[in-house]
């Protein structure tokens, strides 16, 4: 069930009318809680928020990739995410859109899809075990990227992949081969 997302920051009682409520996602967390159930949206599945109720560590070999493929805004998404299960905690994720007739020119060149978010939330775990190089330097980033090439391909036959990302992230992307694009950066895969 989908809650109100956005609130409402007044003072409850000067509310006149809809939802007079201004703490609605801690009244659905309550009610879950008396049915012995979690949230599991994006939100509470975060390794971050999940270690703030609990203590949590992880084998950063207990990571696995998760592909979730749904229809949004008319059109086809993939949620790639780096779950680990024990958990049922969100390292990261990455949200990859197939694009069809956009009104930009960059993206009407060819078939393409782009990466509308990609967000690691697992900087700060704290590991049981580590291997030589480390969690940091194994490239959550770069995993999620490489499955996100590998299914523009595989499943969707395309060789174009976009991103649009802030300023400071495109150094980033054009590390990975990445070229700007117009107002995003691309990447032909081949
Ligand atoms: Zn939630």
């Amino acid at each position: 069930m989908r809650i109100q997302r956005i609130q409402r920051d007044i003072p409850s009682q000067l509310i006149y009318a809809g939802v007079d409520k201004s703490n609605l996602r801690q009244l659905v967390e309550n009610e879950l809680e008396k049915h012995g159930k979690e949230c599991r949206c994006i939100r509470c599945r975060e390794i971050g928020h999940k270690s703030l109720r609990q203590r949590i560590i992880i084998d950063e070999y207990d990571i696995n990739i998760n592909t979730v493929f749904y229809t949004a805004s008319e059109g086809e998404e993939v949620f790639i995410s780096l779950v680990n299960e024990k958990y049922d905690a969100l390292v990261g994720f990455l949200r990859l859109r197939d694009i069809q007739n956009s009104h930009r020119f960059e993206l009407n060149k060819n078939p393409c899809m782009i990466i509308r978010e990609l967000k690691i939330v697992g900087r700060e775990l704290e590991f049981s075990k580590r291997s030589k190089k480390g969690f940091q330097h194994r490239g959550y980033g770069k995993e999620l990227i490489d499955e996100a090439i590998r299914i523009c391909t595989e499943e969707y036959d395309k060789k174009h992949l976009f991103v649009l990302s802030g300023i400071g992230v495109k150094e980033y992307y054009r590390n990975l081969d990445f070229k700007d694009d117009g107002v995003y950066l691309s990447k032909t895969i081949i």
